[in-house]
């Protein structure tokens, strides 16, 4: 299905609006070039998004400040999710998309989901032929950018 992709992050983030407010976190997006149109399977990739904004949320103190970024690039998109959080231990970072990792209770609150939520957005991802990585510095925060590309 063809979707303004802008329209379709700005749709998904303003979703989470009110929940980001009343834990004092600020939640904005950013689109870089307004009205790409890109094939993608909506419902899909808004479940992983809302996967993504939904752990930023949950990982992020409060005043915090949570960024997602949409991009052309080249042989596709990319769309980021960037929080200024707790991150995540560089030596755990091969680890979060298998399932049920969850990193210790201490740094994430006691909020901490059943730890499927990573491992199904990767499925979702690695379905459409798309990328998740992830890049996080402990104390720091945390960004994944999910990139798929143009339809072939
Ligand atoms: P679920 O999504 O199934 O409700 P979950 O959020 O615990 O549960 P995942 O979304 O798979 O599961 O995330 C796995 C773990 O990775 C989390 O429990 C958390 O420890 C860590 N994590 C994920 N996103 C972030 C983030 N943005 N900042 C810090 N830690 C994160
Ligand atoms: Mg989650």
């Amino acid at each position: 299905e063809e979707v303004d992709v802008g329209a379709f992050v700005d749709r998904i983030t303003s979703k989470f609006q009110t929940i980001a407010r009343d834990n004092n976190i600020e939640l904005k997006s950013h689109i870089e070039k307004e009205g790409i149109m890109f094939s993608l399977d909506p419902d899909k990739i808004e479940q992983v998004l809302t996967n993504l904004i939904d752990n930023a949320i949950r990982y992020t103190h409060e005043n915090g400040k949570i960024t997602v970024t949409q991009s052309v690039v080249k042989g596709g998109i990319t769309i980021s999710v960037e929080d200024d959080g707790t991150g995540i231990p560089e030596e755990d970072l091969p680890f979060v998309f298998e399932r049920f990792y969850k990193a210790d209770k201490a740094r994430t609150r006691g909020r901490a989901g059943t730890g499927l939520g990573l491992a199904i957005a990767k499925n979702i991802v690695n379905a459409h032929q798309g990328q998740l990585t992830v890049a996080s510095k402990l104390g720091e925060g945390t960004t994944f950018t999910l990139f798929l590309p143009n339809r072939q």
